[in-house]
């Protein structure tokens, strides 16, 4: 049995953005972002655990994404499978619900986030979001995401639906979504 070393570790569950960057301000640099915890715990039996931890997932947005004149926008803190069984998505984003139907399982899905995916270094949807030109709406302002480089910050934190994409990139059925193997679920 694996025993998960959570003792000793501060939790502050955020109940608006102000209030997630002001734990921050509180609980230091250490303190990381906690979406769905899917990929965080992944290193918790390797003793990589965060001193203190700001439970975001209760930002999330009514609906996964909205559409305007241009835009797809992807709310950051909704788990991957409400993006997965969203009519929208299925509707007019085949590579999207491609990549999602290929991510882990039920139960990982409704529990990790598209924040949290894009933001670990090895999620699925980061290749997606960057062939598209998406870009992320952070507390340090909208930034493009790049390949090689990472928008994992200490400090930064999603605003607002936290991600956008061209509405015409993501919707183009020239777009497609295969990935050369599965991690075990
Ligand atoms: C059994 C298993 C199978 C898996 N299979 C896959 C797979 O096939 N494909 C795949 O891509 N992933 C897979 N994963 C990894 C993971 O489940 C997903 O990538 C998931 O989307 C991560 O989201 P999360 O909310 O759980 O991230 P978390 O673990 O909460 O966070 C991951 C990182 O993102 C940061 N973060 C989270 N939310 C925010 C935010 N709002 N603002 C700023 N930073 C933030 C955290 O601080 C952390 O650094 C798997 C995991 C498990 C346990």
């Amino acid at each position: 049995m694996m025993t998960l070393p959570l003792i000793d570790r501060k939790y502050h569950r955020a109940t608006t953005v102000p209030d997630a960057l002001l734990a921050k301000r509180e609980m230091g640099p250490e303190a990381v972002y906690l979406g769905g915890g899917t990929a965080l715990q992944l290193g918790w039996s390797d003793g990589q655990v965060p001193p203190s931890l700001i439970d975001v997932a209760a930002l999330r947005r009514p609906a996964p994404c909205e559409l305007d004149q241009d835009h797809l926008h992807l709310c950051a803190f909704t788990p991957l499978e409400a993006f997965r069984a969203d009519p929208l998505v299925q509707r007019e984003f085949n590579a999207l619900s491609m990549a999602l139907e290929t991510i882990a399982s039920f139960e990982v899905r409704r529990l990790g986030t598209l924040g949290g995916n894009v933001t670990w270094t090895k999620g699925d949807l980061r290749p997606l979001m960057l062939a598209v030109s998406a870009e992320a709406i952070t507390s340090d302002g909208t930034i493009p995401l790049r390949a090689g480089s990472s928008i994992e910050s200490r400090t930064r934190f999603f605003c607002r639906y936290g991600f956008h994409a061209h509405q015409r990139a993501l919707s183009s059925r020239k777009l497609v979504f295969e990935r050369p193997f599965r991690r075990a679920v």
